[in-house]
């Protein structure tokens, strides 16, 4: 097959603590240069999965929502790369923007996950991980949430998604 090509794999999460847990399976997955877009309304769990990945890559400080800042760098405690969280909601601009932001780290030393980047980042790299995360409609007690993750590009052509199920 064409190695360009996505891959996708179907996941279902039933409580926030399960999406932390699939925020550590995913943080075994990445290295330094991954870029991973994290799509879904308000309140679908994006922050939460990437507060299970911070835990998982071992990082600094408790991963919040970055609704007032754009961008929050937390270092690695090891030797592992940092994570670069970005919230893209008001970031207008897209890339020009990102690359302004001055963080004190290089985005392709880092793990670099973005809520609310669709149609504005694409172009940092041709190489990313999607996670779409949808809940039922109309259901707002509901803990369920269904999440497609869809690699794109060669880096993730021969890595393992089904993984992230267990
Ligand atoms: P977002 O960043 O997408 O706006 P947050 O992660 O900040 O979402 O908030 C998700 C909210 O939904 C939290 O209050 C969380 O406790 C709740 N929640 C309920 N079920 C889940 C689930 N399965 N996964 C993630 N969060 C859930
Ligand atoms: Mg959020």
């Amino acid at each position: 097959h064409n190695p360009a090509d996505p891959h996708s794999v179907e996941l279902t999460v039933n409580a926030p603590e399960q999406m932390r847990e699939l925020g550590h399976r995913l943080a075994k997955l990445l290295r330094a240069g991954d870029l991973v877009m994290l799509s879904g309304e308000l309140g679908a769990g994006k922050t939460t999965l990437t507060r299970g990945l911070g835990e998982g890559l071992g990082v600094r400080g408790a991963v919040t929502s970055p609704t007032f800042v754009i961008a929050r760098v937390h270092p690695s405690l090891g030797d592992g790369p940092p994570l670069v969280h970005v919230d893209a909601y008001r970031l207008g601009g897209g890339l020009d923007e990102m690359e302004d932001l001055d963080l004190d780290v290089s985005l392709p030393d880092s793990v670099v996950v973005v809520e609310w980047g669709e149609g504005k980042v694409e172009e940092l790299t041709d190489e990313r991980l999607q996670v779409r995360i949808h809940r039922a409609v109309g259901d707002t007690a509901d803990e369920v949430r269904h999440l497609t993750v869809t690699g794109i590009g060669g880096r993730w052509a021969a890595v393992d998604l089904t993984v992230l199920g267990a």
